[in-house]
């Protein structure tokens, strides 16, 4: 019997990584998304809220209580020792969260779950998934992707692809690495053979 196949898809903003997902979800996949469990845990009242509050102190509460994301990222993707604090704290608690989600999807039946993290390296996410996929492109799609798709200027999406792991990083942890510089088309040709090398039985 095939059992539950677990992929963790990875790699910098503007990448392709969400696209990767995309696809995979198309052949089946339950997906969880690291991001959507962070802010989950950051709610008022969830575990790493009071975390981050103490360290980055009561400025970063909006007025609806919750903290205010768009202050948090001013202030840790302009300065990397603080990206780093903010990760140290919240990451297990994640970590622990997703562990969960996988538990349902696998009690459910589930024949592969695909769990999409922009920051994957510390604190048990290697360890979560069977097979680390990692999404690279060059440097000027990316910023043209990130351009295109918000409202960032040249300099903001080049700043926040510097403040991110860096491409070696990336590959160092990869199982897997797709590069994802050409057509749509091909991204997702690439995606079925890596399927098909897990032994995943295409619907
Ligand atoms: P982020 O970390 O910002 O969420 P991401 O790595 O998830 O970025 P995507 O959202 O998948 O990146 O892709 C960014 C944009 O580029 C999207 O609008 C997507 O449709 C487009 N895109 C991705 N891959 C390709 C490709 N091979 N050809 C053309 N457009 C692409």
């Amino acid at each position: 019997m095939m059992g539950l196949l677990i992929i963790g898809v990875t790699g910098g903003i503007g990448s392709g990584k969400s696209t990767v997902v995309r696809i995979l979800q198309k052949y089946g996949a339950d997906v969880i998304f690291a991001d959507d469990v962070a802010k989950e845990m950051t709610e008022p009242g969830m575990p790493a809220y009071k975390e981050i509050i103490k360290h980055f102190g009561a400025g970063i509460i909006g007025e609806d209580k919750r903290i205010d994301r768009k202050k948090l990222a001013d202030i840790v993707f302009s300065d990397s020792a603080e990206l780093q604090v903010l990760n140290r704290l919240t990451h297990s608690i994640v970590v622990e969260r997703i562990r969960e989600l996988v538990d349902g999807y696998r009690n459910s039946g589930s024949k592969m779950v695909v769990v999409e993290a922009i920051v994957p390296v510390e604190h048990g996410f290697l360890d979560l998934v069977d097979s680390v996929w990692v999404v690279l492109a060059d440097q000027s799609s990316r910023i043209e992707r990130v351009m295109k798709r918000s409202r960032m200027t040249y300099e903001e999406a080049e700043r926040r692809i510097k403040s991110q792991m860096s491409d070696d990083m990336y590959i160092s942890i990869a199982d897997q690495i797709i590069y994802n510089n050409g057509s749509l088309e091909e991204l997702e040709e690439k995606v079925r053979g890596l399927l098909k090398d897990e032994n995943y039985s295409l619907p």
